[in-house]
């Protein structure tokens, strides 16, 4: 078991990616905190962990909220008396093209991924601070932080911008052995994914089959969507890591898609 005796907060972890790496962690044997917006969605996460043999906690955490961040994080030490890892991983997408984007829906995307990033980032450190053995913050990033599509402006340019985020903690963080790092997922069949199939079908004037086809794996090395398999076992491995020699860092899983 890689990640005994840790103890991880993934936010938007309810379902989709933050779930599979939260069941991930728990089977290497970490203490994970389920935090999300949906608190019955979560403790459904948690107590899916439990039954499993692991241990879990389920939080209602909107990662806009400050106040509500900073309270996650202290539940979590509170409980376990420690955080060893922060998974900045809640995450909304909205299809539009920019001309026609209201301020007020670029700023619920880019608060959601950036601001939620920021405040989960600025309440670990904290407590990571305080530790002699540091911690580990990760960011879920995307192919998004590497390459545009089109009608993703504010999602786009929020992923961009996590690695900077990430790249900022790495160097401060080094000092209080924190390390930093970014996955950047392809295309994961989520909720997330599965509804902006056809909202991209009608915005783009094509079938659901050709956004599947023609969009989302048009240049993947095999045409094949990346799994919450895929991307839980790359968390892992950064969670895992021993030294510092991996910081400052993002990873790319997508088949091929972004090549770095
Ligand atoms: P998802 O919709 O399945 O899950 C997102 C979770 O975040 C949900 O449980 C939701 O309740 C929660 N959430 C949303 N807003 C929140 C908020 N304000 N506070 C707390 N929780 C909130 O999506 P997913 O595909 O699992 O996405 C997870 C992350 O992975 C996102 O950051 C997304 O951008 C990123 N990502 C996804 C893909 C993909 O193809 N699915 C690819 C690259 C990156």
């Amino acid at each position: 078991m890689r990640m005994t005796d840790k103890t991880a907060l993934i936010t938007g972890a309810a379902g989709g990616i933050g779930r599979a790496v939260a069941e991930r962690y728990a089977r290497e044997g970490a203490r994970v905190a389920i935090a999300d917006l949906d608190l019955a969605a979560a403790e459904g996460t948690a107590a899916a962990i439990r039954e499993a043999g692991g241990e879990a906690l389920a939080l209602a955490m909107d990662v806009t909220d400050e106040t509500a961040v900073n309270a996650g994080v202290e539940a979590v030490v509170a409980r376990w008396g420690r955080l060893d890892v922060a998974l900045a991983n809640a995450g909304i997408q909205h299809i539009e093209p920019l001309h026609t984007l209201s301020f007020a829906d670029w700023r619920k995307v880019t608060a959601v991924h950036l601001d939620g990033a920021f405040l989960v980032t600025s309440a670990a450190l904290r407590q990571m601070y305080q530790q002699p053995e540091g911690g580990c913050l990760l960011y879920m990033g995307s192919v998004h932080s590497k390459l545009a599509s089109p009608l993703k402006a504010p999602y786009v340019a929020a992923k961009h911008a996590l690695l900077g985020l990430c790249r900022t903690v790495a160097k401060e963080g080094a000092a209080h052995r924190v390390r930093s790092n970014v996955i950047c997922p392809g295309f994961v069949r989520t909720p997330l994914v599965d509804r902006q199939i056809p909202e991209q079908a009608q915005a783009l004037g094509i079938s659901e089959e050709a956004v599947v086809r023609d969009v989302m794996l048009k240049d993947t090395v095999d045409q094949e969507f990346t799994t919450l398999d895929d991307i839980a076992e790359v968390a892992l491995h950064l969670a895992a890591f021993p030294t510092a020699a991996l910081t400052g860092q993002s990873i790319v899983a997508s088949h091929g898609w972004y090549m770095q």
